[in-house]
């Protein structure tokens, strides 16, 4: 699944493609992407003659900015964009076609079908969903230490799945969590409110070095995520944790462990990050429960790891 740096590479991709082309005609073939309008005619008509200007991005949202019109979309699980000339046969799972006034045309394909796309007059994009309810934007100015803490300071929640929550912090996932916590040397399951002042700092510190350094290397490639021109990103090099369950700590040579914190597979340095005090699993009971699990789960789950 794209993740923060995977979007801000198709974002930056995308504006090179895109802005100043002038749309011609849309075909939409899945209509079920279409959140807002949800009527394929009518969304088309808001977007026909308007000429793209930008493309932005709030959390893992791409915000595509028109004369008169914003068009947010969501990749979710597998969601791509690519332009093509209009005469290239247009490919399986092909669900939405922009075409422009050049003889280009931007495609959105989507083999999962989760992706969506909402279509607002500007401005207005901000105070509905699915941008309203977004939490801290890690990359941004207002990022800052004293916000997180405000944040963090209140929730009860393991540090892990409240990261994962894009009302808190927006664009981390399962990879960038595993790696910004492993960076802080913070465990997962540590309660967000135990966290001393001392961690905020180098957790946030973690969380912007993290997407940053992963945003230069053009994003993960894990599960062959192909930004929009089709070049490969480069981070899946450089991870600490995420999914080097058994090699060694690159801090200090301890093994990899995998467990399970809140339904998601998350990879710890046993020895750089220390368990909470009376609280979290161990690796071997977490195993001892996911056992316990029934297959049709575990099934789910494996297929959301690969
Ligand atoms: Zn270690």
């Amino acid at each position: 699944m794209p993740e923060l740096p995977e979007v801000e590479t198709v974002r930056r991709t995308l504006n090179q493609l895109i802005a100043g082309k002038t749309i011609e005609c849309v075909t939409v073939t899945l209509p079920r992407i279409l959140q807002k309008p949800d009527d394929p005619q009518a969304f088309a008509a808001m977007l026909e003659g308007r000429t793209f200007q930008s493309v932005e991005r709030r959390g893992k949202f791409l915000r595509l900015v028109l004369d008169g019109v914003v068009l947010i979309s969501h990749l979710r699980m597998e969601g791509r964009y690519g332009l093509y000339g209009k005469d290239e046969p247009v490919e399986l799972h092909t669900h939405v076609r922009f075409s422009f006034t050049d003889g280009t045309e931007l495609r959105y394909k989507d083999v999962r079908q989760f992706g969506t796309m909402h279509l607002f007059a500007p401005g207005d994009e901000w105070i509905a969903a699915p941008l309203n309810k977004l939490g801290l934007e890690p990359l941004d100015e207002s990022f800052t230490l004293d916000e997180f803490t405000r944040v963090l300071a209140r929730r009860t929640t393991k540090i892990k799945p409240l990261l994962l929550n894009q009302e808190v912090v927006v664009g981390l996932g399962n990879i960038y969590v595993d790696e910004a916590l492993h960076a802080a040397g913070i465990h997962p399951e540590t309660p967000a409110s135990e966290l001393k002042r001392k961690e905020h700092q180098k957790l946030h510190d973690a969380i912007v070095a993290t997407l940053a350094a992963a945003v230069e290397a053009g994003g993960s490639s894990i599960k062959s995520y192909v930004n929009g021109q089709g070049e490969m990103g480069l981070f899946q090099h450089s991870l600490r944790a995420y999914g080097r369950t058994g090699e060694p700590c690159s801090e200090c040579g301890t093994p990899i462990e995998k467990s399970v914190v809140g339904g998601r597979g998350t990879h710890v340095c046993p020895s750089c990050q220390k368990p909470p005090r009376g609280g979290g699993l161990t690796a071997v009971s977490v195993g001892a429960a996911k056992k316990r699990r029934s297959n049709a789960v575990k099934r789910r789950l494996d297929g959301v790891e690969q």
